[in-house]
């Protein structure tokens, strides 16, 4: 898997060039994106980032005193916005008792642990945990999601229902731990699946076309 794993980075790298994620500004950015985006296009958390950057609040403190109403608001254009905003406000809770609001503290902490402590706040599943993980705490862990679980399912590597931790320990047991390979690895996972290997997917146009046997069966 190791060999096929290295390939397919070099293929995606080759078309797509360096991603450059997470787009953020700072790592809080990363966090309240990494909890907006749930179940939502990027598109439009992106709208709901700058409400709150034209409101100043992206930090820490300003937006642990912005009432639930005013958090709705702004977010609204994320969808799911009244659970969003109470997850935000989990957030920042637990980061103010636990931390004093600070990040710094919170990432102290090694990269086990620190995963259960995030898992452990309201709202926080694997998939945003991981995110916070590796583009906000800098720590070397892999992001899988539904476009990695489409990509190697058309590709014949793996079999079966979506399964996030099975999905991650395939490239967790077979790749190199190494913070900036797994930045990358994973956002031109995202960028192949939402631009090329979609829904419906356009192999035309494909890198992977001659060594994907979905093609074959299927378009
Ligand atoms: S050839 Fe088609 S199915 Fe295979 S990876 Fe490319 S877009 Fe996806």
């Amino acid at each position: 898997m190791h060999k096929k794993l290295m390939t397919l980075y070099d293929r995606l790298y080759a078309a797509y060039g360096p991603q450059n994620w997470w787009p953020a500004d700072t790592p809080f950015e990363v966090i309240i994106g990494a909890i907006l985006v749930q179940a939502t296009a990027w598109g439009n958390v992106v709208k709901a980032i700058n409400n709150l950057k034209a409101a100043n609040l992206l930090t820490p403190k300003r937006l642990g005193k912005v009432p639930q109403a005013q958090l709705e608001t702004l977010i609204r254009p994320s969808g799911y916005y009244r659970v969003k905003a109470k997850k935000v406000q989990a957030f920042l809770e637990h980061l103010r008792k636990s931390h004093n609001n600070r990040l710094d503290s919170l990432f102290e902490n090694d990269l086990p642990n620190l995963r259960k402590e995030l898992l452990s706040i309201y709202g926080v599943g694997e998939e945003t945990a991981d995110s916070i993980l590796l583009y906000a705490a800098k720590k070397p862990i892999f992001v899988v999601d539904a476009y990695t679980h489409r990509l190697l399912t058309r590709l014949g590597w793996m079999a079966g229902k979506y399964h996030y931790a099975r999905l991650q320990s395939i490239f967790m047991s077979s790749l190199p731990h190494d913070l900036h390979f797994f930045n990358e690895y994973h956002a031109l996972i995202v960028r192949h699946g939402s631009k090329t290997c979609r829904k419906t997917p356009r192999c035309q146009t494909c890198v992977l076309l001659k060594q994907c046997p979905y093609p074959v069966h299927h378009v």
